[in-house]
């Protein structure tokens, strides 16, 4: 039987996490923060409910970046990575990066958000819904 806990660490380590399955979305993100926050052309996250997603690494390791009036970041202090989003416009939630994931969770990425603002030089998958707009979200196709 497949297990229900998939554990995620940063690259270095020396943060380390895990969390329940079933997972809520996965959306591909083309803001500009999660551009400039990963050095990537866009950034693939997953949406888990809070009660589901243990810390298991020690304090202090983990440190917080406040990205905007909603939303505040994670990264390892150590090596950088890029970790986890909280907002307060879904305060029950937490958003996890999948790349940061040791096994396959249980979904597949869905659908783009900000698509408006992404760039033109990454191909994305065409076949799945585009959201935009001025709030990231708002149906495109
Ligand atoms: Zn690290
Ligand atoms: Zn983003």
């Amino acid at each position: 039987m497949a297990s229900s806990t998939v554990p995620g660490s940063c690259l270095c380590g020396a943060v380390r996490f895990e969390i329940e399955l079933p997972t809520r979305a996965c959306v591909h993100c083309h803001c500009s923060m999660c551009r400039r926050g990963h050095g990537a052309g866009y950034v693939t996250w997953f949406v888990v409910p809070r009660e589901r997603f243990r810390l298991k690494s020690e304090p202090g390791v983990l440190r917080q970046y406040t990205s905007s009036d909603h939303g505040m970041r994670s990264f390892c202090g150590t090596c950088g990575s890029s970790l986890f989003c909280e907002s307060s416009r879904h305060p029950d939630d937490i958003d996890i990066v999948l790349a940061n994931m040791q096994a396959p969770i249980d979904l597949e990425p869905q659908l783009h958000v900000y698509y408006s603002d992404r760039i033109d030089w990454m191909p994305v998958d065409e076949a799945l819904p585009r959201l935009g707009g001025s709030s990231g979200v708002e149906p495109l196709d």
